[in-house]
């Protein structure tokens, strides 16, 4: 019996479809399977009353070149639609919005942070290099840079885009590149200059974007990849080694055979579909846990709120008691999100600080959002539209010994040859990490393909998928 498909890849996200993006590019034939009834996981654009919300991710924030080259092969450079210029960035202190600067030279002038503050930064580069094992981002940015910058902006930040708790969360899996730059250089002054330089010499910026018809239009368009076919409906239930490859079962009845099956759904699904192979990876998988969350798009008049609404949003730090994580100025952002006159906020509530907030029902999550917004906006009428996604596993905890945890899940994986990791819980959880790390794991089984000579051949000039494992298959299975 020969393999139905070179790949098989379970979930649909992001992660499943960039994977799937990839391996097509590669002359693969690639099926993906997905649960629900839509593709694109969280990702999810909804159009009504004239406002476009976003269900998890609004913007890609980008400096990678696989990022570029997936845009670019795909076409979807041309959907690409810019975040307006940037303006500032909020942190609230003391019941007051506060801008975070970006610059070296704002940052003396900020108010945000005392003298003593100051001063510390300035002696960073003389810290010297002394990470404990596991250390977790508090403790890497207290030591670095000192407490108050870590209370009033990295707290702030983690707690509100990654949705963690900084004293649990671990530096090297949150903050990989600011980690990586302390390892390799030995002072972090000397590895952000180092990587100035690097990206002058390459004209490398940092981008952030959105797509026309939001981020619905990024799945889809990689869903529509020649040689990957998406099967929505349809719940992997069993993963039974066969020789040279897998057969896959479905909840539906559905088998298929693959020479390689690549996991990128939630750790929770993937705990289970390898419980009866590898306890111990399954038992792994299962402890990572997961923060909710709650997005509440408010929809204003904008004459109703009397603030400039000159930036990209405000962030909330622990300190500020009964407050969302944070807020973005969506209408500020990005065209069309509100109708003519009208401001979109996205408010989020929950993540690991507040995961109680993240269970409210829908009156009073708004209530609560207008309650902390309107001293800051000031918001005069009632909203036009309210409308609230909610996610009961918003996003994976990178907490405790993280890194750790990953390689060994890695490790236990391999003992199973033919199954690979793609998902969110390891490498990131940004859109961009997930395309990064799905271009990644394409290479390694392409590499593994072509070890055991089962990589699509080239033959008359043309790809023919699956040739080699076809021949080579057998029908033991
Ligand atoms: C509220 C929120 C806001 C965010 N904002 C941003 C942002 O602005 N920018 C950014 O870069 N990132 C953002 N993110 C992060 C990003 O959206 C997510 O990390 C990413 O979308 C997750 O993609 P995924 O494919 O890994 O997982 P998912 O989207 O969860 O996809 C996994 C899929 O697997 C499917 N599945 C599960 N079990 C099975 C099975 N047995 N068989 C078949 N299918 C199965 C599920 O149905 C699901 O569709 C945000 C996240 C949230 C929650």
């Amino acid at each position: 019996m020969v393999n139905d498909v070179d790949v098989l890849v379970l979930g649909g996200g992001i992660s499943g479809l960039a994977s799937a993006w990839w391996l097509g590019r590669e002359g693969l034939h690639v099926e993906v399977w997905e649960r629900d009834e839509h593709i694109g996981g969280k990702i999810q654009t909804r159009k009504a009353a004239g406002y476009t919300t976003e269900r998890s991710a609004t913007l890609v924030l980008n400096f990678r070149h696989e990022v570029d080259a997936l845009l670019r092969e795909s076409g979807l450079d041309r959907a690409k639609l810019p975040r307006a210029a940037a303006g500032n960035r909020y942190v609230v202190q003391g019941g007051r919005m506060v801008a975070v600067p970006t610059r070296a030279r704002d940052l003396v002038r900020s108010e945000l942070w005392s003298w003593n503050a100051k001063l510390r930064l300035l002696t960073a580069p003389l810290v010297p290099r002394k990470r404990r094992d596991a250390e977790s981002v508090a403790e890497f940015i207290s030591r670095r840079f000192g407490r108050e910058m870590f209370d009033k902006a990295m707290e702030p930040y983690v707690a509100g885009v990654l949705a963690c708790d900084p004293d649990q969360a671990e530096a090297r899996a949150v903050l990989p590149r600011l980690t990586a730059l302390e390892d390799r250089y030995g002072s972090l002054a000397l590895g952000v200059f180092c990587r100035i330089l690097q990206r002058k010499a390459t004209g490398r910026t940092t981008e952030s974007f959105s797509f026309a018809g939001g981020m619905s239009t990024l799945v889809a368009t990689l869903a529509n990849r020649p040689g990957v076919r998406v099967l929505t409906g349809t719940s992997a239930v069993e993963l039974v080694p066969a020789s040279r490859g897998w057969r896959v079962l479905s909840a539906d009845g559905r088998s298929v055979r693959a020479a390689r099956v690549v996991l990128s759904t939630p750790a929770g699904d993937a705990a289970r579909l390898v419980r009866p192979l590898e306890s111990e990876t399954s038992r792994l998988l299962d402890g990572i846990r997961y923060a909710p969350l709650t997005v509440v798009h408010i929809g204003l008049r904008r004459n109703d709120v009397r603030h400039p609404l000159d930036g990209t949003g405000v962030l909330f730090p622990r300190s500020e008691r009964l407050s969302p994580l944070g807020c973005i100025w969506t209408s500020a952002l990005l065209p069309e999100r509100a109708p003519e006159g009208s401001a979109l906020l996205d408010c989020y509530l929950g993540g690991a600080r507040q995961p109680e907030a993240a269970a409210w029902d829908d009156a009073r999550s708004v209530d609560h959002c207008l309650r902390a917004m309107d001293p800051l906006l000031g918001i005069d009428g009632t909203p036009e539209m309210a409308r609230l996604d909610r996610h009961a596993h918003g996003l994976p905890l990178y907490h405790g010994r993280h890194v750790a945890r990953i390689r060994a899940i890695k490790a236990g994986l391999a003992q199973r040859p033919g199954l690979h990791l793609a998902a969110n819980f390891a490498g990131g959880v940004s859109v961009r990490d997930r395309i990064v790390s799905g271009r990644a794991m394409a290479k390694e089984i392409i590499a593994s393909l072509s070890a055991t000579s089962a990589r699509p051949q080239t033959v008359f000039g043309k790809r023919v998928s699956g040739l080699l494992t076809a021949v080579g298959a057998d029908s033991a299975t």
